[in-house]
């Protein structure tokens, strides 16, 4: 082969390698192309997926930061509520409840406009009771425009919810409301105390950006709660406090009256106690005269009389014994009511008094044949009385007994001791007793029983009022106990000897 023929097959061959291992080297090449790009695709890809992680996050922190900002308002919010809750629940004054809402703690609540309405039921008309950065002018304004609307306004009271500017429930009167109370947004709140007017509670922002959510409207509703209770213990200690005051001045009205009344009594009662004294001290001179010429006569010093004279003499002289009793007793009454006579108490033996009693109605006690017993127990057998005053107690009341019970009846007088003072005597028959509604009123002047031992038996009715002028002058009380037609029994209270 030529030499030139051979270095062409030499180059020949030599450019066939060539493309043979560029064509190799350029498919290795594209193969790698291929890996790159699905290898950036899938860069491509994460970087997205990152891209969209890196907005949640800043989302989720925008959404954080927002929530952690409603939470310190809402923080902030308790604590000024719960120092609003505490000025207002410490006054009993209605008007305090609203002057201790302080601006300053209405803004901590993020509320720079507050005002207050209550509904007055008997003008039919709203009465502002606070208003928190309103002059005067623009507070009429909301008067005025509150009493034009009053139906609104009330429902809110009416339905016992609250409205508020978010809202959608009446888009027009919302709109007037913001306008006409120049604020934003806001909330209105019923005032719903128990006792007197109900009423509505406004608080509203000026501010377009701080807008009024769910926590505020329940913030609210929880100091219109407070403010509601404070209005409701202010009412109903006025009304407590009135009442009071009340029963105070009548209770000085009645003891003026009382004490005049009593003056007057004690006036009448001295002028009746001076007529007693003065008619029985005129009634005692004749009838001294006439038991005189009585006795004269029946002694026969004037010569004899006939027989018919003489009974008649006896009887004017029994008579004038009786009025002169009775005379004796009215004037002892009212001199004893009337303190004049003084009590000269000494210690006595209550066994000796009964020796005494027995020596005097002994007689009277055989007649009608009744037992008659007495016992006194060691601490209670000596009184401090008047000897002769407290003997007429014992003998009217034993003598009464004797008159008021039936032959064969029992008749017996006790002591016990009360206190270390006093001891109490009780002194029991088995007589017809005394009927319910006159128990008190034997002790009175003058009164009878209307029965029929009273029809037949005589008597004044003055000894029982003797009596209890006697006890009372002692310093004791007396009072009767009865069963009809089974027995009374007197009880009295009188000093124990020291
Ligand atoms: P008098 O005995 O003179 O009527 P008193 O003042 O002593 O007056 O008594 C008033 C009345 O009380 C009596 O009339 C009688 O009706 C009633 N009374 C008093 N003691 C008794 C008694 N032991 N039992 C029943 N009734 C009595």
């Amino acid at each position: 082969m030529p030499a030139a023929e051979s270095i062409l097959y030499i180059l020949g061959m030599a450019s066939v390698i060539a493309i043979v291992s560029l064509a190799v080297t350029l498919s290795f090449k594209m193969e790698r192309v291929q890996l790159l790009s699905a290898e950036i695709q899938r860069l491509r890809q994460s970087l997205q997926e990152m891209d969209e992680q890196a907005k949640l996050i800043v989302r989720t922190d925008m959404e954080l930061n927002k929530i952690q900002e409603e939470l310190d308002k809402k923080v902030t919010g308790l604590f000024a509520l719960q120092r609003l809750s505490r000025t207002i629940s410490t006054t009993l004054e209605e008007n305090q409840v609203f002057q201790r809402i302080s601006p300053s703690l209405l803004e901590e609540l993020g509320f720079e406009r507050t005002a207050c309405f209550l509904w007055n039921e008997h003008e039919q008309l709203f009465q502002p009771r606070l208003a928190i950065n309103y002059s005067t002018e623009e507070l009429e304004a909301l008067r005025l425009f509150v009493n034009s609307r009053r139906d609104d306004f009330r429902a809110c009271f009416q339905k016992e919810k609250p409205l508020s500017s978010f809202s959608a429930e009446a888009p027009e009167w919302q709109a007037r409301v913001k306008e006409t109370f120049g604020v934003h947004s806001f909330i209105i709140a019923p005032l719903l105390p128990k006792e007197g007017d109900k009423g509505f509670f406004f608080a509203g922002t000026e501010n377009a950006d701080s807008t009024i959510t769910e926590g505020d409207e329940e913030l609210i509703a929880v100091l219109t709660n407070q403010i509601g209770q404070a209005l409701e213990n202010a009412r109903l200690f006025e009304k407590t406090w009135k009442a009071h005051q009340d029963l105070e001045r009548k209770v000085e009205e009645r003891t003026h009256a009382l004490t005049l009344a009593l003056e007057e009594v004690k006036r009448i009662s001295k002028r009746k106690n001076d007529f007693i004294s003065a008619v029985s001290h005129e009634l005692r001179t004749p009838l001294t005269s006439i038991k005189g010429y009585a006795s004269i006569l029946l002694a026969g010093k004037l010569g004899d009389i006939p027989e018919e004279v003489r009974l008649r003499l006896d009887k004017i002289n029994r008579h004038s014994d009786e009025l002169t009793r009775l005379v004796n007793d009215l004037l002892d009454i009212s001199r004893i009511e009337s303190g004049r006579v003084e009590m000269k108490q000494v210690p006595l033996n209550l066994a000796d008094l009964m020796t005494q009693v027995y020596d005097l109605l002994g007689g009277q006690l055989k007649d009608k044949e009744l037992r008659f017993s007495s016992s006194f127990p060691a601490d209670a057998a000596r009184i401090f009385a008047d000897a002769g005053q407290i003997n007429r107690v014992f003998i009217n009341i034993i003598g009464n007994a004797i008159k008021f019970t039936p032959a064969h009846g029992s008749i017996s007088v006790t002591s016990s001791r009360r206190d270390e003072k006093t001891a109490e005597i009780a002194i029991s028959d088995t007589g017809c007793g005394i009927p319910k509604e006159s128990l008190e009123t034997i002790f009175e002047e003058f009164y009878r029983v209307d029965n029929q031992i009273n029809e037949t038996v005589k008597g004044t009715g003055l000894g029982l009022s003797l009596v209890k002028q006697i006890v009372e002058a002692h310093g004791g009380t007396i009072w009767a106990t009865s069963v009809p037609d089974k027995g009374t029994t007197f009880h009295f209270t009188v000093p124990l000897a020291p």
